[in-house]
């Protein structure tokens, strides 16, 4: 073990910011910050999104534009002149490899030219591109002299790749990690911090990839399972079940409950009669019915004399609920409404809804039994802590509500140890979304389709996918490539659907690099129904209700998750239709995932089949999910979700290291946990 003075040494260490490094001044320091690195921990903690490997080179024959070139070569014939039409500056040389030739070009960059004179042979890296004139070319390749894997960071406008990693080089020879997982099981901490920087190869990036992203796994476990400990030291008060009256509200409703929601309600009826805080998360589909669970749970505290909070993301939202609490619930229940713009008396109210206007200064939770906060993801931690949280050893019990589908394993280390209920039916006479997966060839016949449905005075969406970050390997670009591309790819399916199939129709779109008052002028026009088709990337809301929308056309489906896709199909057929969705297979029917869902509608089973398939990085990639952005999701794997449930359980039994507490703080303070 090691002593408690190395601890608090390398605790200081890397505490420091990062102005003790070489030529940090308070310049450089403020574009670090934009990047939100102030500190040496922080700074090693920003991890590349890219690595370009030295070693492979490519063959200059098989270059296509748009392609990465790596080069080894000489460079000859290095020339400047001036473009024609813009006068602007232009460095070329001709890059040869046997007999093979490509030229190399630079803009407005007069010093390479002394600079290329100097090279007797390097790798010269860039993306290959087309000009009419002079054919394909590299664009401003950057140089390097030795054949290692690089690293390619995350930057900001005025920091280049070279001072980033300059920078972490150096702060990487100063420093040794220490470790809180034995070095005979796992790859040690400062390897991994050493090889995900400056991979020796690429068996080493991938353990350090592993071990990292397993680190992640064990901190936010570790932070959800303390946090769920201090929760069950508090009491909660026990509220003795009246089924009888539960039965009788049952039998007004205007329809049968889902086998589910029976169940699921009887289980909350028998976790509210303990005097240990209930945590649970239900997990239904869109229109699966959790609302009416809440309502019919929400009796038994009312009668056990103290107050039912529930709070919903949206003040529409919280006005649906009040209202079908209303509805549903006996006139001598007492229920209040509380968002901006009303306050209900929620002092003599036994039920209070609302919106996060529930958590203001003003309104007393003291009283509080039972909180249920809807679409709980939409919530910050702090936000629902206000509600959830107990004071002087009681806390009430607490249902957190979602559509998102999470699979177990995933959820219990995300959430800790909450207990998991699920809704897996849809009410019966509830129309399934017919889908089909398509190819190119059937993209006409597709098109006639929907034609009919839009002739039907019905309306359509069209998806396209978000360009991913890492396809774009611009070696000096921040992270904004990725709205523009985003922008661009539903932009160019706009106008080609404009001018093209459905000149007929009257066609919007919607992007990322929208403002929200743009986004919601063009869906609330899309609502009114001035428009037939939406075409929209895929950041727009699942919360989004369009009633007369009955269908949907996924264009490269394979690049999703199937529950982000059952997602997507959620939003069509709202209002009791038959509504169709259309999967684009770029893959050409190679891809039997996207089949699944022609015949599987249950969301749990599709986010389980999707951990099975692709690992957890969907669910925690994806904006949709509301769940924390973890550095390292994409390199999580399902055999290291319960390996590291299990090292948080032995750790949290142990002591905890200081500089395991050091790193978990760390890391919850950057993200929303
Ligand atoms: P969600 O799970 O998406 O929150 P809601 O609770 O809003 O779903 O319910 C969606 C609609 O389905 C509501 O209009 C509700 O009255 C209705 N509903 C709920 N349960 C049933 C059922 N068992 N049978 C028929 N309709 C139901
Ligand atoms: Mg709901």
């Amino acid at each position: 073990m090691v002593a408690k003075s190395t601890e608090k040494e390398l605790k200081f260490f890397l505490e420091q910011e990062i102005t003790v490094l070489s030529g940090v001044g308070e310049k450089t320091a403020l574009l670090f910050a934009k990047l939100e690195i102030y500190t040496i921990y922080d700074l090693l903690n920003h991890f590349p999104r890219a690595w370009i490997d030295l070693r492979n080179e490519t063959e200059i024959a098989k270059l296509r534009i748009g392609d990465l070139a790596i080069i080894e070569a000489t460079p000859q014939n290095i020339r400047f002149f001036k473009t024609k039409t813009t006068k602007m500056a232009v460095i070329s040389a001709d890059l040869m490899v046997g007999e093979q030739k490509i030229s190399a070009m630079w803009f407005n960059q007069i010093f390479m030219q002394t600079n290329l004179q100097k090279i007797r042979k390097a790798i010269f890296v860039g993306k290959v591109e087309y000009n009419k004139t002079f054919g394909k070319y590299i664009s401003s390749a950057k140089i390097f002299y030795s054949k290692e894997i690089i690293p390619i960071y995350p930057l900001t406008a005025g920091l280049g790749q070279y001072s980033v990693r300059k920078l972490i080089k150096e702060a990487l020879r100063k420093v040794k990690f220490m470790d809180f997982l034995s070095g005979d099981d796992y790859p040690s901490i400062n390897f991994a911090y050493n090889q995900i920087h400056y991979p020796k190869d690429l068996q080493s990036l991938d353990i350090a990839k592993n071990r990292l992203a397993l680190n992640e796994m064990i901190y936010i476990s570790l932070v959800k399972k303390i946090e769920n400990r201090e929760k069950e030291s508090y009491r909660s008060i026990s509220f003795p079940p009246n089924f009888d009256q539960i039965k009788k509200n049952i039998l007004k409703l205007p329809f049968n409950l889902t086998n589910s929601q029976r169940k699921e309600i009887f289980q909350i009826c028998n976790l509210l009669n303990s005097t240990t805080p209930m945590q649970r998360l239900l997990q239904g589909d869109v229109g699966s019915g959790k609302t009416i669970v809440a309502a019919l749970t929400a009796i038994q505290v009312v009668q056990g004399g103290k107050q039912v909070f529930l709070m919903a993301p949206t003040e529409i939202l919280a006005k649906q609920h009040y209202n079908t609490f209303k509805k549903i619930l006996s006139e001598k229940i007492k229920i209040a409404l509380v968002t901006g713009s009303k306050k209900g008396d929620w002092k003599n109210a036994q039920i209070i809804i609302g919106t996060h206007a529930l958590i203001q200064e003003s309104i007393n939770t003291q009283n509080a039994g039972y909180v249920i906060i809807d679409e709980q993801h939409r919530f910050g931690t702090s936000q629902r802590n206000k509600l959830v949280s107990g004071k002087s050893g009681i806390a009430p019990h607490y249902l957190a509500m979602s559509a998102t589908p999470i699979p177990r394993s995933l959820a219990l280390i995300i959430y800790g140890d909450v207990s998991l209920g699920r809704l897996n039916e849809l009410p019966s006479g509830r129309k399934k979304v017919m889908t089909k997966v398509f190819n190119e060839s059937e993209r006409v016949k597709v098109y006639k389709f929907v034609d009919t449905i839009i002739q039907k005075g019905e309306q359509v969406f069209i998806i396209c996918p978000a360009i991913e970050f890492e396809s774009d390997i611009s070696l000096d670009s921040g992270g904004q490539v990725y709205i523009d591309l985003d922008k661009k790819a539903v932009a160019n399916e706009f106008n080609k659907l404009k001018d093209g199939y459905f000149k007929h129709r009257r066609l919007a779109m919607l992007h990322g690099k929208m403002k929200p008052t743009e986004k919601n002028k063009i869906l609330d026009e899309f609502r009114k129904g001035e428009y037939d088709i939406l075409i929209s990337t895929s950041v727009i809301e699942v919360g989004i209700d369009i009633p007369k929308a009955s269908a949907i056309i996924i264009e490269n489906a394979d690049r999703f998750g199937l529950a982000q896709l059952h997602q997507f199909r959620g939003r069509v057929g709202r209002a009791g239709q038959q509504a169709y969705c259309f999967l684009n297979d770029t893959n050409d029917y190679q891809n039997k995932r996207l089949s699944i869902l022609e015949k599987t509608f249950d969301g749990y089973k599709l986010a389980n089949e999707d951990l099975r398939l692709r690992g957890p990085g969907d669910f925690i990639g994806s904006r949709q999910s509301g769940l924390p952005d973890f550095k390292m999701a994409k390199f999580w794997n399902i055999i290291m979700l319960d390996e590291a449930k299990a090292i948080a359980e032995s750790i949290i039994n142990k002591k905890i290291p200081l500089i395991l507490h050091y790193y978990v703080e760390r890391f919850i303070k950057k993200r929303n946990i």
